[in-house]
């Protein structure tokens, strides 16, 4: 299968949950999640119309992204450490992963070093799983107006993951639980926090992510193929 045909068959699938859904297809997003794979690749989905990509580590967007047209729009997932910070710029559509306030402290300092506001999602831990990363539900009121207080990050929305080995329907639980604390918390009126966005969903779970109204999905192998083993992380 080409990554033009994988490409086609995700946006019919997505097309068909939103309906499912009664919602439109053109309110939800689709990142090409291109962590691993090569210029060529992205390329590739590029050509067949995607300008949505997203990868995991600083260094490799670095290298990629100077290698596609300029109208590519790019998304940060993954765990973003501290000491990457410096090498991010404002090219960066959104940073889908703000887990922690050390990480929320720094991006304030460098944003505000260089005149850069960051978009953050805010991310959270739906399976309550303390070897992942995210924010307990409990912890987000005092973080979103800890993001308040920063004039160089600008909040808007939530992420999940979920959880690895979870059934469907624990995923989708979770997926249901990451809109309905989205809810609550917009009934707070946090000042300057916008909470429109839910990043959620990935090639096993899109779907349910869809039905439970996900804006942004994730989506990397169905796209791109199978990953090879990751190289080491390399030194920046
Ligand atoms: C890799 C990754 C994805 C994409 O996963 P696939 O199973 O390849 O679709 C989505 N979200 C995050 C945070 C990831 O790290």
């Amino acid at each position: 299968m080409s990554i033009e045909n994988n490409l086609k068959q995700i946006y019919q699938r997505m097309g068909k949950a939103a309906e499912g859904a009664s919602r439109g297809l053109q309110e939800i997003k689709l990142l090409a999640v291109s962590k691993t794979m090569k210029v060529e690749a992205v390329r590739e989905a590029y050509q067949a119309g995607q300008r949505v990509f997203a990868e995991n580590r600083v260094q490799e967007w670095l290298e990629k992204a100077p290698a596609l047209p300029k109208d590519c729009e790019w998304h940060l997932i993954g765990r973003l450490q501290t000491n990457k910070v410096k090498y991010l710029n404002d090219n960066i559509t959104l940073i889908h992963s703000l887990d922690r306030l050390n990480l929320l402290k720094t991006l304030e300092e460098q944003g505000t070093r260089r005149d850069i506001i960051w978009p953050v999602l805010v991310e959270v831990n739906t399976a309550r799983d303390p070897d992942k990363a995210g924010l307990m539900r409990e912890e987000l009121e005092d973080f979103l107006n800890a993001i308040a207080d920063c004039s160089h990050v600008q909040a808007f929305g939530l992420m999940t993951i979920g959880a690895l080995e979870a059934t469907p329907e624990e995923t989708q639980g979770f997926f249901r639980e990451l809109h309905q604390i989205r809810d609550v918390l917009q009934k707070k009126k946090i000042p300057h926090v916008n909470l429109d966005e839910l990043s959620m969903g990935m090639s096993r779970d899109f779907e349910l992510a869809i039905a439970e109204g996900a804006t942004i999905v994730r989506v990397g192998r169905q796209i791109f193929g199978d990953r090879q083993a990751m190289n080491k992380p390399a030194n920046i």
